[in-house]
């Protein structure tokens, strides 16, 4: 194995999901939701299935789902991107993260992000030879996550390339303010850096948020520097389609395309179809998954304060951080690590996530894109705990 790779291991979530199945415990670790996606998508997925869709599909993606990613983007973010060269399909947001670093970063080049960060954007910085510059999120006095805007100024330098921003942000379900998101407009500017953005749970922001997702690409001076990326996977619960896209001005897109290319050259082909279908449902879909979450994060949030945890409640995202401390607990990890012995659930430490470890020592993250019972029933575990 290079020696850019040995550092990465195999992904907490990996290693989560398989100790949940190893015990039999309750998995609120891995992100993924356990009821199926709206039933006209997966209508049209069989459809395409049988129609004899199964072949490569153009490589940057059908033209109904370019199409279709365009207009989602106009109604619900006023954003207007040509379907022809502005948008490319990719294997879920994970591919267009990788292919958009490794399409915009020479060695050396930094990039960076906010950490604790989604795990994926470290080994994807690592492949590039890029070097990544972390930016920690600490609980503030309120219960949200913030930054110390001097540390992200101090970021920046004549090596940065990119700001990669996860907003809502995994795993601490931050939404960055209308003031974060100028200030990091104003640094990307002010250093003629890119912006990739992480943007795929958009639709997941609850409306007690302090603001309302608002896309970076949205601010002025950033549409031509910024890439824009979303996936399926969260908005219609079909994670393991691995269904993502790109969007952005015709140069940044097209030298996404030259790398993806070589990565997967093309993806599945009867599922496009089906998720351009997904795409232009109605609003109401949009709202009532967005209140399902709702219902299901105040529960969760409830349960964990019930049980002794220290929850901090989301603005966003399906995930709840929780401190450890109350329970005894010293460290995520080890927490984690014995919880299904003790109790029977899955979480995830959030200490992986962080460049220092010190910064999320104590965090755990607990998923909530699970049936009500089921989140009852891993309440009911927990609360043993006391
Ligand atoms: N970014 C973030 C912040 C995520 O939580 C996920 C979840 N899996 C991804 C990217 C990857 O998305 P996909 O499954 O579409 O590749
Ligand atoms: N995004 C999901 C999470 O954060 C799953 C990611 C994965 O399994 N790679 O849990």
């Amino acid at each position: 194995l290079v020696a850019r790779m040995r550092p990465f291991g195999t992904t907490i979530f990996a290693e989560m999901s398989a100790l949940a199945v190893r015990t039999g415990a309750v998995n609120l670790g891995q992100g993924f939701p356990d009821s199926d996606g709206p039933p006209e998508m997966l209508a049209a997925a069989a459809e395409a299935l049988r129609g004899g869709q199964n072949q490569y599909p153009p490589g940057p993606g059908i033209p109904a789902l370019r199409r279709a990613v365009a207009d989602h983007q106009r109604r619900f973010h006023g954003l207007e991107y040509d379907p022809d060269g502005e948008i490319v399909v990719t294997a879920g947001a994970t591919e267009a993260i990788a292919a958009s670093i490794l399409a915009l970063c020479e060695p050396g080049d930094e990039v960076i992000c906010f950490e604790p960060y989604y795990d994926s954007y470290a080994a994807s910085i690592a492949l590039a030879g890029a070097v990544r510059r972390p930016v920690t999120l600490r609980p503030g006095d309120d219960g949200r996550y913030v930054f110390d805007p001097a540390a992200l100024r101090a970021a920046f330098g004549p090596q940065t390339r990119l700001v990669l921003l996860n907003s809502p942000h995994n795993p601490t379900g931050k939404v960055f303010t209308p003031d974060e998101l100028a200030l990091v407009a104003e640094l990307c500017q002010e250093h003629d850096a890119y912006a990739v953005t992480d943007e795929v749970y958009e639709h997941l922001v609850f409306p007690d948020a302090a603001a309302p997702h608002v896309p970076l690409a949205t601010l002025p001076g950033m549409r031509e520097r910024t890439l824009r990326i979303s996936s399926a996977g969260k908005t219609f619960s079909c994670t393991g389609w691995k269904v993502g896209w790109a969007s952005g001005p015709a140069p940044l897109v097209s030298a996404v395309l030259r790398v993806k290319q070589f990565l997967t050259f093309v993806n599945a082909a009867p599922l496009q179809p089906a998720v351009a279908v997904a795409l232009a449902l109605p609003d109401a879909y949009f709202t009532e998954f967005q209140e399902g979450m709702r219902r299901r994060r105040d529960q969760l949030v409830a349960g964990l304060t019930d049980a002794g945890f220290d929850a901090l409640t989301p603005e966003g995202t399906y995930f709840v951080t929780a401190d450890v401390t109350a329970l005894g607990g010293r460290d995520g990890v080890e927490f984690c690590r014995s919880l299904p012995e003790r109790c029977g659930v899955v979480a995830v430490p959030t200490q992986v996530f962080y460049d220092d470890p010190e910064a999320g020592r104590r965090l755990v993250r607990f998923a909530f894109c699970k049936r009500p019972d089921v989140l009852t029933e891993a309440v009911t575990r927990l609360r043993q705990l006391k």
